[in-house]
């Protein structure tokens, strides 16, 4: 079918052509650009891209640290949109924006589906690049053997984390996430678990906490001090606390207590607390700045909040795991690029993702690229799509509709951005967004179908990295490879002389 739109463009290209035969260039002067095409924007733009490509720097030598930062269900239409969102917010040009991490010179895609499902969750596909080797959904630190929820077949199917491995090393580790400390992306980092859900002792199933399994909050405080992180920030204090404290836990344990009783071991609940800290002073740092997930960065105040920003937490992470003369291994999380999603909440899902921007933009600004490999990925996509033929500029969070309308069959408008599944779904017929304020932060995106939850998408996510080894991400590869990688570059394919594994 050929719309207005289509109609417009081929009259726009017809034209063209006529009044290029109409010119007096034959074709010998389309040997080189011509004059007017040298000096359009995009010419120069190629030609500044080009040269800065060919003048990157291949750093073969082996990392001292290494930072892997996670959007979490950031997939390649969320790092687009994303990119407009930042710029529009910034009163630039949107379209012809990058995020910090885009900026990372290499790249690679990953294949994310699990052992089980074309689709992976948050816990079998950060277990991949933690671990090496693919798991099902639902299970982290383990093969893919044991079936999701049998603590009794979990036992022996336990594989090392890249953060275990870099602790035995003598390397400091540590987990950021705006998400619980104890969701799937960070557990991942230090858990071994059947069930992701299984974040306190309230959270097993019968069955598990007879066999003897133990809930993910309590694996963070008490794994062995040769494997215990370095530095834990994020939310999720309930699973910490009893619930006579206020918190989650049945057993009545303190966790909190539990980890300040560790050697030179801190805790810090709020924002003051953590700019407090200094490198050196400890060796072990707890950091529960809310009871659950921390609030979207939409919804944090701008200014005397208790609750630190994800950048904040990267800032003081690496200034605190810098003290380490051995270097260290820091997971970042942006874990509510992917809550926002699920409700099909286009504006949280954007501001969540520039604020991952930034996050990155902070490491850059405090690492050296010699030592320090940086790598940005997601660990699954989103149903989240970009369609429809908005004029240039148009408002990232606004309707597609052109000026011929909306051209759609029910006479309704459309968002530029909808959702394959999710509560924006309806089996009515759908709302009108014209009479909606679509850029409103709550404002719910429509999707395809109802689903209570946005279900994750399953296409391959960007993997974007420079420092040592950066080169090695290449291709596209599975997710599992980004352990090895890691493991490579700094060093850890070897075992260290005098150092015991764990296991
Ligand atoms: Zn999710």
């Amino acid at each position: 079918m050929i719309t207005p739109t289509c109609r417009r463009l081929l009259a726009g290209l017809v034209s063209a052509a006529l009044a290029g035969s109409a010119a007096a260039q034959t074709p010998a002067s389309y040997a080189q650009p011509t004059a007017v095409q040298r000096t359009d924007p995009m010419f120069v733009d190629g030609q500044a891209t080009l040269a800065r490509l060919m003048a990157r720097k291949t750093r073969t030598g082996r990392a001292k640290n290494v930072i892997l930062f996670i959007g979490d269900g950031m997939g390649p239409s969320t790092v687009t949109a994303g990119r407009i969102y930042e710029g529009q917010s910034r009163g630039v040009d949107g379209e012809s924006n990058l995020l910090s991490f885009e900026r990372l010179p290499h790249l690679a895609l990953q294949k994310t589906y699990s052992t089980d499902s074309q689709v992976v969750d948050s816990a079998a596909s950060a277990s991949a690049m933690m671990t090496g080797v693919k798991t099902r959904n639902g299970v982290m630190g383990l093969t893919g053997a044991p079936r999701k929820g049998d603590c009794l077949a979990s036992r022996g199917a336990e594989v090392a984390t890249l953060a275990e491995i870099a602790r035995a090393a003598g390397k400091s580790t540590g987990a950021v996430t705006t998400a619980r400390l104890t969701h799937a992306t960070p557990a991942a980092v230090y858990a071994h678990s059947a069930h992701r859900d299984w974040e306190a002792d309230a959270d097993l199933s019968p069955e598990a906490a007879a066999a003897g399994c133990r809930d993910i909050a309590r694996q963070l405080v008490e794994s062995p001090r040769g494997s215990r992180l370095n530095l834990a920030m994020g939310g999720g204090r309930a699973r910490f606390l009893p619930q006579a404290g206020g918190g989650r836990r049945r057993d009545g344990r303190d966790l909190i207590k539990a980890w300040r009783a560790g050697p030179r071991s801190t805790y810090v609940a709020d924002a003051l607390q953590l700019n407090a800290l200094r490198p050196g002073a400890q060796d072990h740092v707890l950091g529960l700045f809310d009871a659950d997930h921390l609030p979207y960065e939409l919804d944090r105040p701008a200014s005397g909040s208790t609750v630190p920003s994800l950048s904040q937490m990267t800032a003081k992470a690496i200034d605190l795991l810098s003290a380490d003369r051995d270097g260290y291994f820091l997971m970042v999380e942006a874990g509510r690029i992917d809550h926002a999603s699920h409700a099909n909440n286009a504006a949280r899902t954007l501001s969540e993702t520039a604020e991952l921007s930034r996050a990155v933009a902070t490491a850059l600004g405090k690492v050296d690229l010699d030592d320090t490999l940086v790598i940005v990925t997601a660990d699954h996509s989103h149903g989240l799509t970009i369609s429809g033929y908005p004029p240039r500029n148009n408002p990232i969070l606004g309707l597609a509709t052109d000026e011929d309308g909306p051209g759609t069959a029910d006479r309704k408008a459309y968002t530029t951005l909808t959702f394959a599944t999710g509560p924006g779904g309806t089996k009515e017929g759908r709302d009108n967004p014209a009479d909606d304020t679509t850029a409103a932060k709550s404002y719910q995106q429509s999707a395809l179908v109802p689903l209570s939850s946005a279900a994750h998408a399953g296409e391959d996510v960007a993997i974007y990295a420079d420092g040592p080894q950066a080169h090695l991400i290449d291709g596209v590869v599975e997710q599992s490879y980004l352990f090895h990688l890691m493991r490579y570059a700094l060093g850890l394919d070897r075992p260290a002389p005098g150092v015991r594994s764990l296991r």
